[in-house]
This record gives C-alpha cells, sequence and structure tokens, in this order.
C-alpha cells in the first residue's frame, strides 16, 4: 500500500475563488448594479469567454498592452483555431451585435458581466482572471448620450450607498476625431524625436508604434518631457470642441463633478472623441474603478457598418474592495429559518417540516445530524436567520415545535400545520 503524499491542487495563479461568504456580496452587488443599468433602459447579453484571437487584434489594436502582452491565446488543438480567452467585452459585444443585425431596429443599450482574462502580474486588484460590469451603448452619436453613461454611473455610486466624498472621482477627457488624432500624432512623434534621449527604452519602442501611449507613462523620469508634449486638445476641431462642451454642460447640470485631464488616453486603440475614467485614492495603485469611452470607428473596424457607440466597464474586485472601505454593505440575509432536531429520530420530521415550509417560499437550513440544543442553537445565530425550529422530545410527541425568534428571544409552541403562516406572520411582525 502506497502511503506517498499527494499535494493538494491549487488555483492558477492570479485565478481566485468566490467563497460563499464572498458570493453574498457578489450577488448582492450583482443585482444592484443591474437594476441601475435597468433604470436607464439597458438590456443584458451574453458573449462567449472564446473569442477568435483576431478579434481583440483587430478590435483593440496591435500595440496595445492588452494585445502585446496580456491575452490567454491559444490554439484550438483540434482544429487549429487561433482563440483567446477575452480580456474585455467591448469588441465581443460589437462583434454579436453585427452578427446578429442588432442595430436593424435602431440603437441598442446592453449591459454585461462576467469574467475577462489578462495575463497581468498579481497582485491587490489586478488579476489574472477579474470581472467586469460593462455597459455598451451602440447607434448613437448624440454627446447627450455620453452624459448620460456618466449620469448613471454617478447613480450607481449612490445606489450602492458609497458616501458622496468617498465617491470616485470623475476625469474627462478627449481624444479628437481620427483625423485630430493623426495630426497630433505626427507631432507627438516628432517632438519625442528631438527629446529621444530623455526617453526610456519602453517609451523609444512606443514612438514608432504607438506614440500616444508614452503620454501614459509611468517612468517618473520622464515627466518633464511629457509636460512639455504637444497636447491633442491643440488639435481639436469645431466638432470635438462642441462635443466635449455639451457633456460638460450636462454635467455641470447634473451637479456631477469632473476633472478635464489632458493627458488620459486609455490603453485601448478603438477610442475617439470622449474617454474618461472613475479614480478612487482609498485603494492605492489601482485607482481606476470604472473606464469608459466613445468608440465610433469600431464596428467599421470589424466589418460592420458604421455606428458611431459609446461604453464602459467596471472592475468589480475594486468596486468592492472600495466598498468594504468606506461603506460595508448590509447585505440582506441568506436564511429565514434554521430548524434544530435534538430528539432521536427528529432529523426525518426536521426533513419532512422544512420541506413544507420550503412550498410556503421560506429559505430554510436543515442541519445535517442531530447535536445538541445549544450548539446547535449557536449555529442557528451564526447562520443570521431570524427564526430557529426546535424539534425536541415532548415538541415531537405533540406534533408541536418551539418557533424562537433569535434577535428578541420570543418563543411559542406551534403545531407542525400552523408552522408556515406561524413564521410568515411572524416575519412580516419583525420585517
Ligand atoms: P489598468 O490601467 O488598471 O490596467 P485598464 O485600463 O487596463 O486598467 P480597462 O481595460 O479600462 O482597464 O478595464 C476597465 C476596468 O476593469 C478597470 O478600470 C479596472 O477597474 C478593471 N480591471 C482592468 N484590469 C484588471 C485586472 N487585471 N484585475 C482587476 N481589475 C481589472
Ligand atoms: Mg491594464
Amino acid at each position: 500500500m502506497s502511503t506517498a503524499q499527494t499535494s493538494p491542487l491549487r488555483a492558477v495563479k492570479g485565478m481566485n475563488d468566490l467563497l460563499p461568504e464572498d458570493m453574498r456580496r457578489w450577488q448582492w452587488l450583482e443585482a444592484t448594479v443591474a437594476s441601475v443599468f435597468q433604470r436607464f433602459g439597458y438590456r443584458a447579453i451574453r458573449t462567449p469567454i472564446v473569442e477568435p484571437t483576431a478579434l481583440f487584434v483587430r478590435g483593440i489594436g496591435e500595440v496595445t498592452d492588452i494585445v502585446e502582452k496580456e491575452m490567454y491565446s491559444f490554439t484550438d488543438a483540434l482544429n487549429g483555431e487561433a482563440l483567446t480567452l477575452r480580456p474585455e467585452n467591448t469588441a465581443a459585444v460589437v462583434r454579436a451585435a453585427i452578427e446578429h443585425n442588432l442595430l436593424y431596429d435602431g440603437p441598442q443599450r446592453l449591459w454585461y458581466f462576467g469574467p475577462m482574462f489578462r495575463h497581468e502580474r498579481p497582485q491587490k486588484g489586478r488579476y489574472r482572471q477579474f470581472y467586469q460590469f460593462g455597459v455598451e451603448a451602440l447607434g448613437f452619436d448624440a454627446p447627450e448620450i455620453d452624459a448620460e453613461l456618466l449620469i448613471l454611473t454617478a447613480q450607481l455610486w449612490d445606489a450602492l450607498g458609497i458616501p458622496r466624498a468617498a465617491q470616485p472621482s470623475l476625469q474627462l477627457n478627449s481624444l479628437g476625431l481620427p483625423a485630430e488624432r493623426a495630426a497630433h500624432r505626427e507631432a507627438l512623434q516628432a517632438y519625442f524625436r528631438d527629446h529621444a534621449s530623455a526617453l526610456d527604452a519602453e517609451a523609444l519602442r512606443r514612438l514608432e508604434t504607438n506614440p500616444l501611449r508614452i503620454l501614459d507613462s509611468k517612468n517618473p523620469e520622464l515627466a518633464a518631457v511629457i509636460a512639455g508634449a504637444p497636447q491633442l486638445a491643440d488639435f481639436w476641431g469645431e466638432v470635438s470642441r462642441s462635443h466635449l462642451a455639451c457633456v460638460q454642460r450636462m454635467l455641470d447640470a447634473e451637479g456631477i463633478a469632473y476633472t478635464l485631464q489632458p493627458r488620459l488616453v486609455r490603453g485601448l486603440d478603438y477610442y475617439s472623441l470622449t474617454v474618461f475614467e472613475w479614480v478612487t485614492d482609498r485603494l492605492g495603485a489601482q485607482g481606476t474603478v470604472c473606464g469608459g469611452g466613445r468608440y465610433d470607428g469600431l464596428s467599421e473596424m470589424l466589418g460592420g457598418k458604421p455606428s458611431p457607440a459609446i461604453g464602459m466597464a467596471l472592475g468589480v474586485e475594486r468596486l468592492l474592495a472600495l466598498l468594504e472601505e468606506v461603506a460595508p454593505p448590509a447585505v440582506p440575509r441568506d436564511l429565514d429559518v434554521y430548524v434544530v432536531p435534538v430528539a432521536e429520530g427528529a432529523l426525518s420530521q426536521a426533513v419532512h417540516l422544512a420541506s413544507t415550509l420550503r412550498r410556503a417560499g421560506l429559505r430554510v437550513h436543515v442541519p445535517g445530524a442531530l447535536a445538541s440544543l445549544k450548539s446547535q442553537l449557536k449555529r442557528a445565530a451564526a447562520s443570521q436567520a431570524p427564526v430557529a425550529v426546535i424539534l425536541g422530545e415532548s415538541e415531537l410527541a405533540a406534533g408541536q415545535a418551539a418557533v424562537k425568534h433569535l434577535p428578541t428571544g420570543e418563543q411559542s409552541l406551534v403545531a407542525h400545520r400552523d408552522l408556515p403562516s406561524t413564521i410568515q406572520a411572524l416575519l412580516a411582525r419583525h420585517a
């Protein structure tokens, strides 16, 4: 007989288990966020987790961080297809909209929730599998929709119970129209070529591929040279200026504070005009909770008809970390009744009575084995169920059960057939 130890298998690094205690908060968050999306007329969509690699290479852009170094890409061993675990969901939602002709009936407001995958260095607020909520407003070109999306986000902070002073703050910029970006890009390239000796290796590489991203550099030694670089704002034409002005005017009217952030460029290629991030200073380095922008050119890049659009994505782990920090949510309880069988033979009775209570819509826990009254009542209290139904020797013999309201200690003897109505009345009285 072998006594060799097998070491337990572990989850993939940077990919987290969500245990039942975590799931209570997650499901509360999912429900709250979904209800705000619905208020604004967004409808849910769910796309596959695996997509053709080409979707992201084309949609996100070849020289972005995501496509260069963060994608989980693999070859389908059975048919040789190049596939990728989705690193984000905008490209996939637009693909689905094109594939199913969703815009045939007019513009669409869509939302999604699900896991995304990026091969990053795991740290607080940065994981390899993480979750995003996102909304995509497809087929809208008016700047009012940009403002509406930001209003939605502001209402979301309120709905989640984040006090005003602790809410993420809005950073806003415009990336202008493609031709303006191209002219700015040339000016940037010329400027950085003149200052090549002040750049680091990463920036030198970006110089030829994506000079805009140099502005995004986190290297403090580049701060001075970046500060002197040509500003995209100087290249904005009338359309870009008035689009941004409308968004600003509407935010002002709504009382939503923002900072114009000329160096906010976002990590993806497909943006134009409005871009934004909601940032908190309460989570350390990973402070961007939500980011988004307008991507009027994406549909065409993916082979669809021209279709202006704007969207955003929220990092769920970061949002929950922020809530934990500033406004721990009072998550609703998930049990109504905890059954406590103590007498010999009471376990069968417990399962049977619980079944009646459950049919009446109550959420009921039945233990897997008999135990002492004291230890079971302790577990009942810990479960946060407000009602314990105790099945002891004398109660069983009399066809009764003791119903105990745990928060007040109130207790009464109730005939088995009256249990559902008595417990419902008790819960209603203490609601
Ligand atoms: P960052 O600059 O932090 O890498 P990003 O620009 O790559 O963020 P987006 O692609 O805009 O992020 O994704 C939207 C949101 O998703 C982010 O604001 C963040 O809250 C969350 N997010 C992005 N990457 C991760 C990750 N690896 N782990 C956890 N959350 C993430
Ligand atoms: Mg990133």
